[in-house]
C-alpha cells in the first residue's frame, strides 16, 4: 500500500522547533518507502539464497574458507553476523531490523495483503506465545545443531518463514500478525528494545490538537499508535513518522522506558521470557557444548544403561530432523546425547530462572513499594540479559574467525567490558527502582544483586 508523504510540522505549525536530525531521519524513512521496500526485497532474496542453496551443497573440504565456500559463508552470515548483531541492534536502535530488514516480516506482510484477511483468533493472541516459541526454537535448534548444518538451518529458519507466510495468508489485512504474536524472537526483541536510546515518540497532546484528518497509517504490527508508550512492539518502520504532527524519531535515555513503566504494563509472561527464557534457557543453550557437567552426566548414565543392559539409548539412528545425524561429518547424536542436552538446557535453564525469580520476588517484597512489582523489577535485568545473549551468539562469530586464523587477543578484554557494562547498567536500574536508602531497601538491593553476580559468574567461568 502506498502512503502519502507526511510532513513534520506542516504549514500552520509556526512556532514549533525545527525537527532535529533524528526526526529528519524518521521523516526520510516515511518519505522513502520505495527505497525501504527495495531494501526489504534485497534482504529476502539474499536470505533465501543463503538459506536454500547451502542446504544442498556437500560438506566443505578441510581447507575451505568462509570467503570461498558458500556453505561456510552462509553459516557465518546467519550465525556469526545476523543473529548477534540483530540482538545488539535491538539494544541500540530498537526494532529497526524488524521494520526495515527482516525477510520474514516482509513476506508475512505481503502474504497478508493478498490473503484471506480473516480476523485474528484468540489462540493467536495468547500472551504466552513469545515465551513458548522462544524456548521451543532455542532447544530444538540445539538438538539438530542449527548453527553447524545448513539443512537444520533450512528446517528451523525456513519452517519459521513458511509459518509466517501461512499466517499472513490467512489472518490480517496487510499486517504482520505473525510478528506481533507468534515470531519466536518477538519476546526477546521486545524486551531488548526497551533500552534502545532511540524510539518513535508519540506526543498525545499534539495528536489531539492536530487538525490533520488523514486516514490512519497502516501500522503493520497493529499498534495503537496514539497511545504507544513503549518501543517494545514498534518495528521502527517509520511509516507513522510525522503523523498528525505528533510522531517522530527521537532520542531518549536507555533507562527511560524501564523507569517509567508501571506495574500494570508488565505482564508475567514477559518477565518469564526474560528470567527463564533469556537468562536461563538461552544461557544454558550457549554453554552445553563446553560443559564438563554434561559429559559427566552422560558417562554416568551410559554406564548405568550398559550395566542394566538397556542399549537402545546408545544408538545413533535418530533422523537428522530430530537429532543431529550427519555420518559424513562423523557427527551423530545418540538418543542419550539428545536426552542429556535436553536435560542440561531445560534443567539448567529452569534452575537459573528459579534462582533469579526467587531473588527478584524476595527483593521486591522486601522493598514493600506498591509501585514496584517483581515483574517490573525484573525488567532492570534486561541490559545484563542483552549482553549475555550477544556474548553467547558472538561465540559463533569468534569460532568462525578463529578458523580463519584471525587474531583474537582483543576478545577477552572486550568481553569483560561488555559484561561490566551490562551488569552495572542493570545494577543501576535496580538501585533506581529499589531506592535503597533505608536498611530494609538496602537488603532488598543486595538480594537483587545476587542474580547479576550469578549470571556474571556463569559467563566468567565459561570464558576464562
Ligand atoms: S508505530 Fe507502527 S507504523 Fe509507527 S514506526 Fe512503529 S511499527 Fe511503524
Amino acid at each position: 500500500m502506498r502512503e502519502a508523504p507526511i510532513t513534520l510540522y506542516p504549514a500552520g505549525s509556526a512556532g514549533r522547533p525545527r525537527p532535529g536530525w533524528l526526526a529528519r531521519v524518521g521523516q526520510a524513512m516515511q518519505a522513502h518507502r520505495r527505497t525501504i521496500l527495495a531494501l526489504q526485497w534485497f534482504v529476502v532474496v539474499a536470505y533465501l539464497t543463503l538459506l536454500v542453496i547451502p542446504a544442498f551443497m556437500p560438506l566443505p573440504p578441510e581447507d575451505a574458507h568462509l570467503y570461498d565456500n558458500l556453505r561456510l559463508f552462509a553459516q557465518f552470515i546467519f550465525w556469526g553476523i545476523w543473529w548477534p548483531f540483530v540482538m545488539l541492534s535491538m539494544m541500540l536502535l530498537g526494532r529497526i531490523w524488524c521494520g526495515v530488514f527482516c525477510p520474514e516480516g516482509s513476506l508475512t506482510e505481503l502474504a497478508s495483503r493478498h490473503g484471506l484477511g480473516r480476523p485474528i483468533p484468540r489462540w493467536i493472541r495468547w500472551s504466552g506465545w513469545p515465551f513458548v516459541a522462544f524456548v521451543c526454537t532455542t532447544v530444538y535448534g540445539q538438538l539438530v545443531s542449527v548453527y553447524e548444518y545448513p539443512q537444520a538451518a533450512l528446517l528451523v529458519l525456513g519452517g519459521s518463514s513458511v509459518a509466517a507466510v501461512a499466517v499472513g495468508l490467512v489472518y490480517g489485512r496487510g499486517s504482520r500478525v505473525w510478528c506481533r504474536y507468534l515470531c519466536p524472537a518477538n519476546g526477546v526483541f521486545s524486551l531488548l528494545a526497551k533500552i534502545a536510546p532511540v524510539h518513535f515518540r508519540v506526543e498525545e497532546q499534539a495528536w489531539k490538537a492536530s487538525p490533520e484528518r488523514r486516514p490512519m497509517v497502516n501500522c503493520a504490527p497493529l499498534i495503537d499508535i496514539r497511545h504507544m508508550k513503549s518501543a517494545s512492539a514498534c518495528h521502527a518502520c517509520g511509516r507513522c513518522s510525522g503523523y498528525r504532527d505528533a510522531v517522530q524519531l527521537a532520542a531518549r535515555s536507555p533507562a527511560q522506558e524501564i523507569l517509567a513503566t508501571r506495574n500494570r504494563d508488565v505482564r508475567t509472561e514477559e518477565a518469564f521470557t526474560l528470567l527463564f527464557g533469556v537468562l536461563g534457557i538461552a544461557t544454558a543453550a550457549f554453554l552445553w557444548s563446553s560443559s564438563r557437567w554434561l559429559v559427566q552426566m552422560k558417562s554416568l548414565l551410559a554406564n548405568w544403561l550398559v550395566e542394566h543392559d538397556i542399549l537402545w539409548p546408545l544408538n545413533d539412528d535418530a533422523p537428522w530432523w530430530l537429532l543431529t545425524h550427519y555420518p559424513a561429518a562423523n557427527d551423530l547424536f545418540t538418543w542419550l546425547d539428545g536426552f542429556c542436552i535436553l536435560a542440561y538446557i531445560l534443567g539448567g535453564g529452569v534452575a537459573v530462572g528459579l534462582i533469579v525469580l526467587a531473588c527478584i520476588r524476595l527483593a521486591a517484597r522486601m522493598a514493600a513499594a506498591p509501585d514496584l512489582s517483581w515483574q517490573r523489577l525484573s525488567l532492570a535485568l534486561i541490559p545484563l540479559a542483552g549482553m549475555g545473549i550477544f556474548l553467547g551468539l558472538s561465540m559463533l562469530t569468534l569460532g568462525h574467525l578463529k578458523a580463519e586464523r584471525v587474531s583474537l587477543e582483543w576478545v577477552a578484554p572486550v568481553r569483560v567490558v561488555l559484561l561490566v557494562l551490562g551488569s552495572s547498567f542493570s545494577a543501576w536500574l535496580g538501585a533506581r527502582l529499589l531506592r535503597p536508602t533505608a536498611l530494609r531497601r538496602l537488603a532488598a538491593f543486595a538480594l537483587y544483586l545476587l542474580p547479576i553476580a550469578l549470571i556474571d559468574t556463569i559467563w566468567v567461568l565459561n570464558f576464562f
